[in-house]
């Protein structure tokens, strides 16, 4: 694990994250990368945010580490 990687946001909010953790990660070009805010810190994930319930992209709320989408939140709602 590497440690100590710094970066900076650029003036359009963007950040390189650095080669050794790519490499770690095993991250390539134009692969996709998730964010979002937890306990006040930023988490960036590897691959897209899907529905906790059923694995889709069209997430509309985040509740902690779990992502769920419109649909399953009527459901949940239902019960
Ligand atoms: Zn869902």
């Amino acid at each position: 694990m590497s440690k100590g990687n710094r970066s900076k946001i650029d003036n359009l909010g963007r950040v390189v994250v650095p080669k050794s953790i790519r490499k770690a990660l095993n991250i390539e070009s134009n692969s996709e990368i998730s964010m979002y805010v937890e306990n006040n810190k930023l988490i960036i994930t590897k691959g897209s945010q899907i529905c906790t319930i059923c694995d889709t992209k069209d997430i509309s709320l985040q509740l902690k580490n779990k992502f769920l989408c419109n649909i399953c939140i009527s459901d949940i709602k239902d019960l």
